[in-house]
């Protein structure tokens, strides 16, 4: 048989995050591996999908979602960014912010574009550009702000770049872009006539006073961005698949068969309840949201100084990067592998997050848990003291 798996498959397997959770599983131990928040979704949007079941909204929806869940998006956006959105031609509801973004690379790009992705990166945007056919070039941001030049971005580009990626805040630095850095972007997005695709799952989460801009409220940002968000982590809902993105009309369609295509439309009655969510929780649920994450995120980063695993202190997102070089092991793997061991807990190697060595010293640690199983992750950690800090 000269039958084969297509070359792009290799490229597109999250070994390492898997690796890591059935060891963990193995050993019992506590994963913070995975960006899976275990906290309780909000009662409202519970609430919102079970009547949408009972109620029989069961059938496919407009391609491009709901027209009372575009309508709340949009609502949401306007209160939150400012900006104005036309819901009824510059949103597609999709199947995460995972699917609107596949959706959009399948409508603006073509094979052999290039793509311009700050790096460390989330795996997904490499895996979703490279299933596409587009090629990601990478730019390092530096710790501990996780800050760029201008110059690595023009060093970056050539005649086939095409878009750029945005993650603010980022998975897995943390990172929340500036005002300042935000216009470096833009110039250069303006320079060189370049999309700009968003991804910002983590808008809520945001720490110390800081403000998540959006990229597309910027000076000449608004045709050119492609704002990609979603639910998932906000309403504590990763499993029901719902996300979007907001762009003008003239992108907007296409992106939107694309979706038609691979997914038909997002979960119906799931819609419906994400839709109650948005209309019914105020600004004080969002504002919590911070402020419960920033006591997971002090709570961890803790843990981890006292066992002499430097933390980068995340100004969003629920993620941190520590310093495992202290740890035996000749790279992320075998340092992640050694602390699961030594510890119980599991966390995900450097390695993930770069396409060079440079993360070999680092590990990503989740904090998105319930309180008490977060304490017996940090307590664990707190107890290596192998080489205390
Ligand atoms: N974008 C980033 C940066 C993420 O970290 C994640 C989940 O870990 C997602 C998107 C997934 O979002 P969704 O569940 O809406 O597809």
């Amino acid at each position: 048989m000269t039958l084969n798996l297509s070359a792009r498959h290799a490229w597109v397997m999250q070994s390492e995050i898997r690796n890591m959770s059935i060891e963990c599983d193995r050993v019992g131990g506590v994963n913070l591996s995975q960006g899976v928040c275990d906290t309780e979704a909000p009662v409202e949007v519970r609430r919102g999908a079970q009547q949408a079941i009972d109620d029989g909204i069961n059938i496919y929806t407009r391609y491009d979602g709901l027209a009372v869940l575009r309508q709340a998006i949009a609502d949401k956006q306007h209160r939150f960014t400012g900006m104005t959105v036309d819901s009824e031609r510059e949103i597609v509801v999709s199947a995460g912010a995972t699917g609107a973004l596949y959706c959009a690379c399948l409508a603006l790009l073509n094979p052999g574009d290039e793509v311009i992705v700050f790096e460390p990166y989330y795996g997904y945007h490499i895996s979703t550009l490279v299933a596409t056919q587009a090629v990601p070039v990478y730019v390092r941001l530096s710790p501990p702000d996780w800050t760029f030049s201008y110059e690595a971005l023009e060093k970056a580009r050539s005649p086939r770049t095409r878009a750029m990626i945005v993650n603010t805040p980022a998975n897995p630095s943390g990172k929340v872009f500036t005002r300042e850095e935000l216009d470096v972007i833009a110039g250069f997005a303006e320079k060189y006539d370049l999309f700009v695709l968003t991804d910002e799952i983590y808008e809520h989460f945001i720490y110390d006073g800081r403000a998540h801009i959006a990229p597309a409220t910027l000076p000449g940002m608004r045709e050119r961005t492609i704002t990609i968000s979603g639910l998932s982590k906000t309403f504590s809902i990763t499993g029901w698949r719902i996300g979007y993105c907001l762009c003008d009309a003239r992108w907007s369609q296409a992106i939107g068969y694309f979706n038609d295509l691979v997914y038909v439309c997002a979960p119906a009655p799931l819609q419906m309840g994400v839709a109650a969510g948005l209309h019914a929780l105020d600004r004080a649920y969002y504002e919590g949201l911070s402020r419960l994450y920033a006591a997971k995120r002090d709570r961890v980063c803790d843990a981890l100084m006292q066992a002499g695993l430097q933390p980068n202190i995340p100004q969003g997102a629920y993620y941190v990067l520590a310093d495992l070089s202290r740890l035996p092991g000749e790279n992320s793997k075998q340092r992640a592998m050694h602390l699961l061991h030594a510890t119980g807990v599991a966390c995900v190697p450097g390695s993930a997050f770069y396409h060079d060595a440079a993360g070999e010293d680092l590990a990503r640690f989740c904090f998105a848990k319930e309180d008490d199983i977060l304490e017996e992750a940090c307590q664990k950690i707190q107890n290596l003291r192998v080489f205390p800090g």
